[in-house]
């Protein structure tokens, strides 16, 4: 191994910048065909994965939302569960920037919730 080791980015061998792994498992260098196996580097992908977890499912609680969840403009829509016309229309932005908005739908007369992405 020479000092270009440390570096996934790089070809251990002759420095050249090797191409993103695909669907091989093996990463192989266009100039001079090193290849190195793809799982050496997948820890650090791995490990930043879990941190964003536990954010992604606190927002996607439902508690707590009760009394907020009745403000908002009525729209026609129909509530697929008592079957009449009248649903309040409100969004909740994500915590998370990646995940968008998500519309909220509460039935006036059964306060039944159904949820859409955007
Ligand atoms: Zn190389
Ligand atoms: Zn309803």
């Amino acid at each position: 191994m020479s000092c270009f080791g440390a570096d996934p980015n790089f070809c251990a061998t002759c420095g050249n910048v090797l191409p993103l792994p695909g669907k091989h498992d093996v990463i192989r260098c266009p100039r001079c065909s090193f290849s190195i196996p793809v799982t050496e580097f997948s820890g650090q992908e791995i490990r930043s994965t879990i941190i964003f977890n536990p954010v992604e499912q606190s927002s996607l609680s439902l508690e707590g939302m009760e009394d907020s969840e009745l403000k908002g403009p009525v729209i026609d829509r129909r509530c697929s569960r008592c079957n009449k016309e009248g649903m309040i229309y409100h969004t909740r932005q994500m915590r998370s920037a990646d995940e968008g908005q998500t519309v909220f739908f509460t039935c006036i007369h059964c306060r039944y919730q159904e949820k859409e992405d955007s």
